[in-house]
């Protein structure tokens, strides 16, 4: 291989002494230097030479160097200044690679798709910094941004969250979120030494894949959303509670309860033994 390849830890540490770099804790930056790690997230998300790829948060360009090879194009957005001329520097051999140098959650990335992609479904790869995970996932999927899929390192139990259903501890509003949109699938556990500097968490890489059309029918998704997180707030109390209390709707104890009834669902329920169906179904009654 003639390219100056990153992912192996020797050119990690050589381009971070070059520039002086010094990791900021508050962007999440744990660099990957994991080849094999690498190669499972390139095909895991099927890139082809016909794909667009968003990625978020290239670090020091590793992964880019990888997408850039499997992809057609890709524009990758990065936050810290830092790392910007490391960028340039390490990138320079792929012709097929744009920086925009920004805040991910302030980026119109539906723009970009349009720009790009032709408004075709895009794919989003990235190692996501943690402390923003939430927040990426649900502009990409509520801000009607073209998505194909998105196959990102998360936390692991983050990862978890976003798979499991009813009946465990995990399940919450992100579980309901993601799966109304996509269909998620855990594709490998990575352990911390595959990162500079280590993480103190498990990571994991997850695949999302966008449904063609939604797994439940709702007339009004946003009315659906608002009873699913007014029924995880408070997650110890019942469903009837929860959403009396909720200062994001305005039903008295009265209609909870009769659209409760309509579902055949007892007044005792929690909201956490809800599947999508049923949260689908309650929405539809109480519009
Ligand atoms: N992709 C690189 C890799 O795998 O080695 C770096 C991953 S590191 C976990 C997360 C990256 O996201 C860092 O480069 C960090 O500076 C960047 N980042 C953090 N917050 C961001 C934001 N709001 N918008 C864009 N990039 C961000």
């Amino acid at each position: 291989m003639t390219r100056p390849y990153l992912g192996n830890p020797k050119y990690t540490i050589e381009i971070l002494q070059k520039y002086d770099f010094v990791f900021q804790k508050r962007f999440g930056q744990n660099f990957l230097i994991d080849t094999h790690v690498l190669d499972k997230i390139i095909c895991a998300s099927g890139i082809t030479k016909e794909d667009f790829v968003l990625e978020i948060g290239p670090g020091i360009g590793t992964m880019t160097q990888y997408l850039a090879e499997a992809a057609r194009e890709v524009t990758a957005v990065e936050i810290d200044d830092a790392l910007i001329p490391i960028l340039k520097d390490t990138l320079k051999e792929w012709d097929n690679v744009a920086v925009i140098h920004g805040d991910i959650l302030k980026t119109d990335i539906r723009r970009i798709a349009f720009e790009k992609n032709n408004g075709k479904p895009i794919k989003v790869v990235a190692n996501l910094p943690y402390y923003i995970t939430t927040p990426i996932i649900m502009g990409l999927f509520e801000n009607q941004v073209p998505i194909d899929s998105i196959t990102i390192m998360v936390q692991k139990e983050v990862a978890e969250r976003m798979q499991v259903g009813p009946g465990t501890k995990d399940y919450g509003a992100l579980s309901l979120a993601v799966q109304y949109y996509a269909k998620p699938e855990i594709v490998a556990n990575v352990p911390p030494n595959c990162f500079m500097p280590r993480p103190k968490v498990g990571s994991a890489v997850i695949r999302l894949t966008r449904h063609e059309h939604p797994p439940v029918q709702v007339e009004d998704e946003k009315l659906m959303f608002r009873l699913i997180r007014a029924s995880f707030n408070q997650r110890r109390k019942t469903l009837v509670n929860g959403l009396k209390n909720s200062q994001e709707l305005d039903f008295s104890k009265e209609e909870i309860e009769g659209a409760l009834e309509k579902c055949g669902l007892p007044l005792n329920i929690r909201g956490e033994a809800l599947t999508l169906e049923k949260f689908a179904e309650l929405a539809n009654i109480f519009i």
